[in-house]
């Protein structure tokens, strides 16, 4: 029997205690070896004690690739690399816990081979020392965190995502370019943006039912979409108007990608029953200006805005430019 209420429990004891947790740990020792791998982790990796309890193999139930566990680490005092582990996508690290010393936290998706599906997991790694304070082990926790971080992607989704077009929303879009502006700003460097209406959308709507009309804004944004480079943003401004922010992008370069985003819709070819033989179109209000604190984001979407109404006004499906370029 265990001597838990006198003296320290024996070792085997011990043992058997982590093994029927059911939270998954393991150890290492001071080569980096597990010694112990309990039940609940072989449950969360496919991954048997028998294959990994001597070896330092323990990062192949975790990684595709070979990488430190938080343990890993811990054992060699490499603490500072978590810093790097922190780069990767969705990484969330911190070099304490609770405030204790030496003790390790981090957060991230691992590709858990084994398994075949990527789960989220919450890392916790802590120092096992001796009755002399040496460092004899270590003990790494985990938390299988994927419901709860697929909810709050969900809602971030939710938060930022227009539902039909899966573009960014408005307030996406606002975030962005007050962001955007800011940069420039600082970076003296121009920042472009498109706003983008498609022709006569009443009457296709009309023609074709609100279904119809949702099916043909979805192939838009994705035509939209389809000439952005990775530091643009496009977003649903509304109804059927689109919004594209082009970081440091000058006017010339913003007017051939309305250019292309004009003609890739036409190239769409879908029908429009106002005409026979006709396509949607679109027309583009395009407008760039280097950033100061004589001007603002919001003018900057009313030039684009005034440069769409001239679009419309010249008989649709061209863009069209500020009149004079703002300062
Ligand atoms: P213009 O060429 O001047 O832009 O004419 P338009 O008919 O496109 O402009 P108007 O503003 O008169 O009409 C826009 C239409 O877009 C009206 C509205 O019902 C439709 N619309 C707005 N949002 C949606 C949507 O989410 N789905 C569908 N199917 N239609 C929408
Ligand atoms: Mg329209
Ligand atoms: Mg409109």
């Amino acid at each position: 029997m265990p001597p838990l209420a006198g003296g320290a429990p024996d070792r085997a004891f011990a043992h058997q205690l982590m093994e029927m947790l059911a939270i998954p740990v393991f150890v290492l020792d001071l080569q980096c070896r597990v010694m112990l791998w309990n039940l609940a982790c072989e449950r969360l990796t496919g991954v048997s004690a028998s294959e990994v309890v001597g070896t330092r193999n323990h990062w192949r139930a975790f990684f595709e690739e070979q990488r430190p566990t938080l343990a890993d680490l811990l054992v060699e005092d490499r603490a500072e690399e978590i810093g790097r582990l922190r780069a990767r996508p969705s990484m969330a690290a911190r070099p304490d816990h609770g405030g204790q010393q030496g003790h390790l936290s981090a957060e991230s998706w691992c590709d858990m081979p084994r398994m075949g599906r990527r789960r989220y997991l919450a890392a916790d790694a802590s120092p096992i020392h001796d009755e002399h304070g040496q460092l004899v082990a270590v003990v790494q926790t985990l938390r299988d965190l994927t419901e709860e971080k697929m909810a709050q992607v969900a809602l971030e989704q939710l938060a930022t995502r227009d539902g039909l077009t899966g573009l960014a929303n408005r307030r996406c879009f606002d975030d962005t370019l007050h962001a955007e502006w800011a940069r420039a700003l600082r970076q003296h460097q121009p920042l472009s943006l498109l706003m983008v209406d498609v022709d006569n959308f009443k009457a296709y709507n009309d023609a074709n039912g609100h279904l119809g009309g949702d099916e043909c804004l979805k192939r838009i944004a994705g035509a939209v979409a389809s000439e952005m480079r990775a530091n643009d943003l496009v977003a649903r401004y509304g109804g059927e108007e689109f919004a594209v922010i082009l970081p440091n992008q000058s006017l010339k370069g913003a007017a051939s990608v309305a250019e292309r985003i004009r003609t890739r819709v036409e190239a769409l070819q879908v029908p429009n029953r106002l005409a026979a033989g006709t396509h949607v179109t679109v027309s583009i209000g395009a407008a760039t200006a280097i950033a100061s604190h004589d001007n603002s984001a919001s003018e900057l979407v009313a030039i684009a805005d005034a440069a769409l109404y001239r679009a419309k006004h010249m008989g649709r499906n061209r863009i069209s430019l500020p009149l004079s370029e703002p300062s």
